[in-house]
């Protein structure tokens, strides 16, 4: 569902000789949605069309698609949470065996990260991941966020804690990708519901 709105690998702009012509995605489309899927939905659209700046790339998508909802998992959506009882050493012992391999973030209906890449005369959009290392790697060489564990922090902290201030919800529908696709089984659910 997520990549139908906001794909791995978007070309918004064009280079020309005097400037940059962005492009929109103009196609009419239609997709199957779960109860599950259509929440998580409702996380990338409070993000990327609500508040100051609506993003004209996604507003495209959405315009020109047509949802049909069918029958599915219903969401499971876990409630927003402090998690200041959360400890240094707690996120350390979470991450030990964290690979830093972006897979949960990839995997996740609501995650939203991303970064740009220019080829040629043409700049793209591209997924990105709070889990890999250089995320806020700064030119300085300074990097806020260094250690799996404080990546993973900002991670859980993003969806339970900052987005319910920011749009009203958490970040999450509490479908347990993220978890299945995790290789070394790190299981953001059981996290937020025992903290
Ligand atoms: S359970 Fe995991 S994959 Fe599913 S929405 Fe929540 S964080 Fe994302
Ligand atoms: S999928 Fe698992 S190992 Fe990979 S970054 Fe996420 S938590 Fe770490």
């Amino acid at each position: 569902m997520k990549e139908h709105f906001f794909p791995q690998n978007e070309k918004i702009l064009t280079f020309r000789e005097d400037e940059a012509a962005a492009e929109y995605a103009e196609d009419a489309t239609e997709i199957e949605v779960t109860p599950s899927e259509l929440d998580a939905l409702d996380v990338l659209k409070r993000v990327f069309l609500e508040g100051k700046f609506a993003d004209p790339y996604f507003a495209a998508r959405c315009k020109n698609c047509t949802i049909i909802p069918i029958d599915g998992d219903p969401p499971n959506v876990p409630p927003a949470r402090t998690l200041k009882n959360f400890e240094a050493t707690d996120w350390e012992r979470i991450t030990e065996t964290c690979l830093a391999c972006g897979q949960c973030t990839f995997v996740c209906p609501t995650c939203h990260c991303f970064d740009f890449r220019e080829s040629g005369k043409s700049r793209f959009r591209v997924w990105d991941s709070c889990m890999f290392a250089k995320f806020t790697l700064h030119a300085s060489g300074h990097n806020p966020r260094g250690t799996k564990a404080e990546r993973f922090r900002q991670r859980v902290l993003h969806k339970f804690v900052y987005l319910p201030r920011n749009i009203g919800r958490v970040g999450c529908s509490g479908c347990g990708e993220c978890s299945r696709a995790c290789p070394v089984g790190i299981d953001i659910l059981k996290v937020v519901n025992f903290s």
